[in-house]
């Protein structure tokens, strides 16, 4: 007999890539990380952490955070609230919006843990697919009725983002609020935060776990109107962010030439590296974020994996319809986009 709720016994609990030990010789090309280092600024607050700051709890409201992301965004800090991760931020989203049995929908294939949190809350995904050319299925979205509805943009793994007047259409449209999951924006051309002015059911998802080079410190941002984020807030943990978080944090966040250089080398990268695979025969999806989704000629891409992995490259492979023919590939250094280019000559 088991003491679980129902669904946590029936539940396939996310399975985030590979992270090898530390110091271990790989390439790693598997999850999506910033191959370069965060804002030195950042750096030099996290070695002169005073022991006060520890020795406090932190701030629960992490009022430096909504600050420097107030003067980054250009948006007041009561439309912003902070989250362990943007991760942190859709557990909440789930929380104060979807009781049980209620609808939340997304496109397929996107980020797998809208499905895990949906089926934790006991709700009921509602999953649309995406078209071959991952336009967004907007009518389809609305129809069905969701909660919450999820769009990441640029999705993953598709590398798509959607234009603000289509996610302003969606908004329009569906019973309730719109979760747009920019995780990736720092890569792409163009953001849809605008939309939280013009609508009260739209909350835009931030990250510096990729464009600012910070996945280890966990920090994600909720942008919404004050009304909308009210709920968020009664179903946050206290203190949801630690101290050593708050202030490196803040620093990154005041540091916005560091990471728009970053993400300029890496759009650059992006390019020569889907020019090589082409020239390798894969299909290669345009991505407006620092990652390619590309399909080897022959389909064989656990195969590819697999050879990958052997020779100390990891690149990301989902069993699942859709996607077992083809890999995700985080964009790296040129360097590291070179070795892995040599290698698929080689083994193909
Ligand atoms: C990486 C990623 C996240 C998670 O970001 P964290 O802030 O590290 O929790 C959220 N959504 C998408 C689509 C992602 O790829």
């Amino acid at each position: 007999m088991s003491y679980f709720r129902k669904n946590i016994d029936s539940l396939q609990a996310y399975v985030p890539g590979e992270q090898p030990p530390a110091g271990a010789k790989v390439i790693k090309l598997n999850t999506n990380e910033n191959p370069y280092p965060p804002s030195p600024r950042a750096m030099e607050v996290l070695s002169s952490l005073p022991a006060e700051a520890l020795r406090r709890y932190p701030d629960p409201l992490a009022r430096q955070v909504r600050a420097a992301a107030s003067e980054a965004l250009g948006l007041p800090a009561d439309w912003i609230l902070a989250g362990n991760g943007s991760d942190e931020i859709l557990a909440m989203i789930m929380r104060a919006f979807v009781g049980e049995g209620g609808a939340v929908a997304y496109p397929m294939p996107t980020y797998v843990l809208y499905r895990t949190l949906s089926e934790i809350q006991n709700a009921r995904p509602v999953e649309v697919p995406y078209p071959e050319d991952y336009q967004l299925p907007l009518d389809q979205l609305a129809r069905a009725g969701g909660q919450v509805t999820f769009v990441a943009s640029p999705n993953s793994p598709s590398g798509t983002s959607y234009p603000l007047e289509q996610l302003d259409q969606l908004a329009g449209k569906i019973p309730g609020v719109l979760a747009v999951d920019e995780a990736y924006v720092d890569f792409a051309g163009a953001s849809a935060l605008e939309l939280v002015r013009r609508r009260d059911n739209v909350i835009i998802l931030r990250t510096l776990s990729k464009g600012y080079s910070l996945a280890g410190l966990r920090l994600g941002l909720a942008l919404a109107q004050p009304g909308l984020l009210e709920g968020l807030w009664k179903v946050k943990d206290s203190y949801n962010l630690d101290a050593a978080t708050i202030a490196v944090g803040s620093a990154a966040l005041t540091d916005q030439a560091w990471k728009n250089a970053n993400a300029d080398k890496v759009k650059a990268s992006r390019a020569r590296l889907a020019a090589g695979l082409e020239k390798l025969g894969f299909k290669v999806w345009p991505s407006q974020s620092n990652f390619l989704l590309a399909r080897p000629a022959a389909g064989d891409a656990e195969r590819i994996y697999r050879s990958l992995k052997d020779r100390g490259i990891l690149v990301r492979y989902f069993k699942e319809p859709r996607l077992d023919d083809k890999l995700r590939i985080t964009v790296g250094t040129d360097q590291q986009n070179q070795a892995l280019l040599a290698a698929l000559g080689q083994l193909l």
